[in-house]
């Protein structure tokens, strides 16, 4: 099924992991290629982020982010570690100011957690939650019920487990603070009404270890007095955010996987090729009685996409056979079982149509 050295990619497998997920095969040679001499015969691993050769390179990454996604002057751009997870609790502590409600959305695992966090620090009001429906949908807006008194409202732009995702920006009288882990660096973003955004690595911008967070100048230096340092915007903010020893690694792919979106064309240009991608899957699944995709067609992740066939003993074979074949990674999460096919940035259309060919091929085995 698989052919080794597939196209220009040449890769023996395909990962359709969630995060970590798959690099481009030029970053990861590019990092093999400098992995022990990046500067001066020092390897990235083990050069101090003091080092005015790191410093310089780390403001060129920012200037690369700022770039490809577009970033306004009035936003800064932090670095921190901790993951998303790590910003549950710290979007809170930075950004209540003294409010004692925030407004969160549920509308899948990720942004039920972030509401969970946020309610150690304050009332986290749940404006409109997916749950009864199993998270198969978005709440429609005039269902929601948002607070006058809340200093924020939060939401999972994409769901990378339930594979459900907003198509557009909320439209709340409120800073925006969205999660953005699956989903920055996938399309263009107006900043308009956003407060903070964040993004956890590993999904879309390289690897585990570094966070970035996004966040409107005017909403530093408040943060509540017993925010540990290690999460305080504006520490971070003053020392470029190397407040303490960064997971320069990290940080570095982050720096790869930024130029490599330049490179290839931008966040639009991504949009519309990760369109295409989807639809491909999305097009099998719907014009077929044997896989299914239980999300609301409104409301597509156009990078997770979750599928059943008609029962687990064929998803379980399903999976066997993939794998046998190189195409790894399709399990879906616990949480719900069946199969994901996550299809970031990194993954190229040549791969989905891979992966097309081979559901068509097992459905005529099995149907
Ligand atoms: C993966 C993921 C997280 C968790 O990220 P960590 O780095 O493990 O904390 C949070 N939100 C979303 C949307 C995710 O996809």
């Amino acid at each position: 099924m698989m052919k080794k050295n597939n196209t220009s990619f040449n890769r023996t497998t395909i990962n359709f992991g969630a995060g970590p997920a798959c690099l481009p095969l030029v970053v990861l040679e590019e990092i093999r290629d400098k992995l022990t001499d990046w500067y001066g015969g020092m390897s990235i691993l083990e050069i101090s982020h003091r080092h005015s050769k790191v410093m310089e390179h780390l403001e060129n990454i920012e200037r690369d982010f700022r770039q490809v996604l577009n970033i306004p002057e009035d936003f800064a751009v932090l670095f921190l570690s901790g993951g998303a997870r790590g910003q549950f609790s710290a979007v809170p502590l930075n950004l209540l100011q003294g409010a004692k409600e925030a407004d969160y959305i549920i509308t899948g695992f990720w942004s039920y957690l972030a509401q969970q966090e946020g309610g150690k620090y304050c009332s986290a009001n749940v404006v409109a939650s997916s749950e009864p429906q199993q998270y198969r949908t978005i709440p429609p807006f005039k269902s929601w019920q948002l607070s006058d008194k809340a200093a924020y409202f939060h939401y999972t732009e994409n769901e990378t487990i339930h594979g459900v995702a907003f198509q557009e920006v909320p439209q709340v009288d409120k800073w925006l603070i969205s999660d953005m882990t699956s989903s920055l660096l996938t399309k263009p973003i107006d900043f308009t009404r956003f407060g903070l955004i964040y993004a956890s690595a590993q999904k879309n911008l390289g690897i585990a270890g570094i966070t970035p967070v996004i966040v409107r100048k005017t909403l530093l230096g408040e943060a509540h007095p017993l925010t540990p340092a290690i999460f305080n915007y504006q520490k971070f903010y003053e020392t470029k955010s190397l407040y303490n020893t960064p997971p320069l690694f990290s940080w570095y792919v982050l720096g790869l996987m930024v130029k490599w979106v330049q490179n290839e064309g931008g966040c639009a240009l991504f949009a519309k090729r990760n369109a295409q991608k989807a639809a491909l899957i999305y097009d099998l699944i719907d014009s077929s009685d044997f896989y299914s995709n239980v999300v609301d067609k409104a409301y597509r992740s156009p990078v997770n996409i979750p599928f059943n066939l008609p029962n687990k003993a064929l998803e379980e074979k399903f999976l066997f056979e993939a794998e046998e074949n190189g195409l790894r990674q399709l399990k879906g999460h616990k949480l719900i079982g069946g199969c994901r096919a996550s299809l970031f940035n990194a993954m190229p259309l040549e791969h989905v149509e891979i992966l097309a060919s081979f559901m068509a091929d097992f459905e005529k085995r099995y149907g």
